[in-house]
């Protein structure tokens, strides 16, 4: 393989093999970036999804607490002692105190507890387990006048008229259910009291028999606000098993980047949430699923690693044999000189080219070549033909190219060289190269080499009739003796090509 063979070839494979890795590389790379987006998706998901269950059960669980206070207030305020101290003129101290401050502030934290007679002031207000002036629950009263109206509505609305007095209206007892159904007429919200979100319940002082003897219909409605304190968040935070639980002005919230959610009335929209660090379930997603993630990769790496491997090696592999059929088809296998393909070739890229130049070409023949074959069998002959083909090319170095025709038949080109003498020292020089003793098993083998040669332009134009030319020349060296080299004689090939008669002349 010549040297310009061999770069040509690692040129075409160095590119194809970095495509190929190139694509094996891109392959991983989009295996591993698309198993990382749908996760990615997946994450968001998954995080969207817990988030929206979080705000659902913060909501039940604000329920819940307004539920429960619903419940705490009913046994105070559906309850006849309750009813005796309104019908009597004033509250006893002993209710107040054992049932208004002992019980609802001591006991279930009520921070007001106010009774208000239909269209009329408050009766008694007591706030943090102190009774205080009755106009002091003036502002909570205008807060929540919305509740009082409803409350009085319910109550008015589960009325129903029975002997001597109204009934009020209470769901079947449900032996399911573990308190006992209430009468539906409360009213209950969360709100701001005292600066602080509270549950607010709102409802008509009742009877434990639910009867209203006529004349005594206008209800009295009990008020009751329980604020949340830090700690009943940090129980329902517990609770619901995410923290931080607190609440947030709904204008904050741009700086409270947690979840959150409105609370009270509908749940849709309030001037106050309560917001928490959501449990995002991405974080142990990544963790579970990464390890797998980098398992994969790895071996969808190690596998187009390999493909690209094994593909690189076949392509260098075909690449090598189709360099390697292009350099035989063109030389010789023995010699490893240009063939008779590949010296026409060369000598018609020397002749066609624009630039021309005069050139001589030797063709060469050893002599009785034919006599170390029949004395010592071919592989002598072939080590002769490769001894002198190397000498050969040694003494032509770059001043030109040494082909082998065939047999022991050579041909030089010697690029411009169109002085006699310099052409006729080559030639010269090779019949000496052949003369000289080859080495074999042993064995001096000794031949000799004949040369005829001839100048381009003048001794031919095209190749036929220079190669002619040479031919003629040796053939003439042959018959003087061999052992010799002779310059084409241009009356000769007039006969042959008439067309070279003016140039060679
Ligand atoms: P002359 O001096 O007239 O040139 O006679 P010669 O003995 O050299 O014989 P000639 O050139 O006419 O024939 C060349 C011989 O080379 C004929 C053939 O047997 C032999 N030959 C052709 N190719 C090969 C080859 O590849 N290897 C070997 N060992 N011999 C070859
Ligand atoms: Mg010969």
């Amino acid at each position: 393989m010549t040297a310009m063979t061999a770069r040509l070839f690692a040129k075409t494979s160095n590119w194809m093999v970095h495509g190929i890795h190139t694509a094996c590389a891109v392959l991983v790379v989009v295996f591993a970036a698309s198993v990382f987006l749908v996760l990615d998706a997946s994450v968001e998901q998954a995080n969207k999804f817990g988030q929206a269950t979080e705000r659902k059960l913060v909501q039940q669980e604000f329920q819940h607490q307004i539920d429960e206070i619903v419940k705490y207030q009913a046994a105070v305020s559906i309850w006849d002692a309750t009813v005796a101290q309104i019908r009597s003129a004033e509250f006893s101290k002993y209710f107040v105190e054992r049932q208004l401050r002992n019980r609802l502030w001591s006991e279930f934290g009520f921070s007001w507890t106010v009774f208000v007679p239909t269209g009329k002031p408050a009766a008694i207000a007591i706030n943090r387990g102190e009774e205080v002036s009755p106009d002091k629950a003036d502002t909570l009263l205008f807060w929540i006048d919305d509740l009082v109206y409803e409350a009085t509505q319910n109550y008015w609305g589960a009325m129903k008229k029975t002997d001597g007095g109204f009934i009020i209206r209470k769901p079947a007892a449900d032996p399911d259910l573990l308190s006992p159904e209430l009468p539906f007429i409360h009213a209950s919200d969360m709100r701001m009291v005292d600066g602080r979100l509270s549950i607010v319940v709102v409802q008509a002082v009742l009877p434990r028999s639910l009867f209203i003897p006529a004349g005594f219909e206008q209800p009295t409605l009990m008020v009751s606000v329980k604020p949340i304190s830090d700690k009943m968040l940090s129980i329902m935070s517990d609770r619901l098993g995410i923290s931080g639980l607190h609440v947030v002005k709904q204008d904050e919230l741009k700086d409270d980047p947690t979840a959150y959610t409105p609370v009270g009335k509908g749940f849709t929209d309030g001037p106050f949430l309560v917001a928490w660090q959501p449990n995002a379930p991405g974080p142990t997603i990544w963790e579970a699923v990464m390890p797998k993630v980098a398992l994969l990769s790895t071996l969808a790496a190690i596998s187009m690693g390999f493909i690209a491997w094994r593909f690189g090696m076949l392509v260098r592999a075909l690449q090598r044999s189709e360099a390697s059929n292009r350099f035989l088809a063109k030389h010789d296998g023995l010699t490893g000189l240009a063939n008779r393909i590949g010296f026409q070739e060369a000598l018609e890229a020397f002749t066609n080219t624009d630039r021309n130049g005069p050139l001589s070409i030797i063709a060469a023949d050893l002599d009785k070549f034919k006599t170390v074959n029949d004395r010592f069998g071919h592989a002598a002959g072939d080590a002769v033909l490769k001894t002198i083909a190397q000498r050969f090319r040694d003494r032509v170095g770059d001043r030109g190219i040494v082909a082998r025709l065939g047999g022991d038949e050579f041909m030089v080109i010697l690029r411009d060289v169109s002085n006699r003498e310099e052409a006729l020292a080559i030639a010269n020089g090779m019949v000496i190269d052949a003369q000289i003793p080859i080495p074999y098993n042993n064995l001096l083998l000794q031949v000799g080499s004949s040369a005829g040669i001839a100048f381009y332009p003048q001794h031919g134009r095209n190749l036929r009739n220079l190669v002619h030319s040479a031919d003629m020349a040796l053939y003439q060296a042959k018959n003087s003796g061999r052992g010799r080299s002779v310059i084409f004689e241009s009356e000769q090939p007039e006969a042959v090509a008439p067309e070279e008669t003016q140039s060679a002349a």
